[in-house]
């Protein structure tokens, strides 16, 4: 039983029946954009977070685990990452930490939220750590979908950081197979891409479906988690690639990737752990070889399925 007496309390739904409460130490801002609901908050545990439509997506306390599972496995796979995509990203962590690999020439970030970005910059700036002054990063602000629609710009890198698929939110036609045909086209013939891909328990069921719809897609998938503790679970990724396949690096390649590229200052990834992301518990390793169906447009994923 939570006591609320003289406390304020951000509660976030995991699925309609857990509810997760953070004590909150101040209210930093609260908005509505023409996509979602944008909240900043200070919570005692987990710092300033950015919240959207109710749902924690950083947190500065643990940010750097979500931030460095998404990017690093991907771009340690391209054996030359220049041109690097990001769709989604608002708050600036993803780029600021695919700019850490020195071989990044250009990396173009298309979120469909723009006062995301600004309130981001304004009340979490450590976030993207000088990421949207970086010469090498254009931000154009455009539906992720519709930018692949139009471009005719092929990437080394994709990386897809947007929100959960929410049934009223911006996001859930980014989880589709046409969607990752889109994405697929518009890779390098040697291209990986990278996307979240929700919660492992709460959500299991989106993350099974997003899995074997990308094995329709792409020949490598290789499906990985890490535990984030303002997400009050282990969280699903999955990587595909049309070339390269993670496994198939050592703990001693990576290191010297890592080496060659100049990216010293991380957290969370390190040598020894690349492999182990990607080694799931059986009953995670049963569940997405067990799937069978598929996203599409007509039939899409919602969480907290
Ligand atoms: N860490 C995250 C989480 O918890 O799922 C994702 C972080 S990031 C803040 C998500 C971003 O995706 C937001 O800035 C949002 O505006 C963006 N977004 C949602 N739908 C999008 C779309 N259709 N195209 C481009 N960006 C989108």
């Amino acid at each position: 039983m939570i006591k609320t007496a003289n406390w304020r309390w951000f509660t976030e739904y995991q699925t309609d029946s857990t509810l997760v409460a953070h004590k909150v130490k101040r209210f930093l801002y609260s908005g509505k954009s023409k996509y979602q609901e944008i909240d900043v908050i200070e919570t005692e545990d987990f710092g300033i977070c950015l919240v959207l439509d109710g749902k924690i997506q950083s947190s500065i306390v643990d940010e750097f685990i979500y931030h460095e599972s998404l990017v690093h496995p991907a771009m340690v796979t391209h054996p030359n990452p220049e041109k690097v995509l990001i769709i989604g990203g608002g708050e600036g962590g993803t780029a600021r930490e695919v700019l850490k690999h020195n071989t990044v020439k250009r990396v173009v970030m298309v979120d469909i939220d723009e006062e995301v970005i600004q309130v981001s910059k304004e009340y979490i700036p450590q976030l993207s750590s000088g990421a949207f002054d970086d010469k090498r990063l254009s931000l154009i602000i455009d539906d992720g979908r519709a930018y692949l629609e139009k471009t005719h710009e092929e990437y080394d890198v994709i990386l897809i950081d947007v929100t959960d698929p929410l049934p009223e939110g911006p996001s859930y036609l980014l989880y589709t197979k046409q969607f990752y045909e889109l994405a697929k086209r518009r890779l390098k013939p040697n291209g990986v891409m990278a996307t979240q891909a929700t919660s492992v328990f709460y959500s299991r069921r989106s993350y099974t479906l997003i899995y074997s719809t990308l094995k329709r897609v792409f020949p490598i998938v290789r499906a990985y988690s890490a535990w984030i503790p303002s997400y009050v679970s282990a969280w699903g990724f999955v990587l595909a690639s049309l070339k390269h396949d993670p496994l198939d690096l050592s703990d001693d390649e990576v290191r010297s990737i890592l080496g060659k590229r100049n990216v010293h200052n991380l957290r969370f990834y390190h040598p020894e752990f690349h492999k182990s992301l990607f080694t799931l518990p059986l009953y995670l390793k049963r569940a997405l070889e067990e799937e069978r169906e598929i996203v599409t447009d007509e039939k899409p994923t919602f969480m907290p399925a």
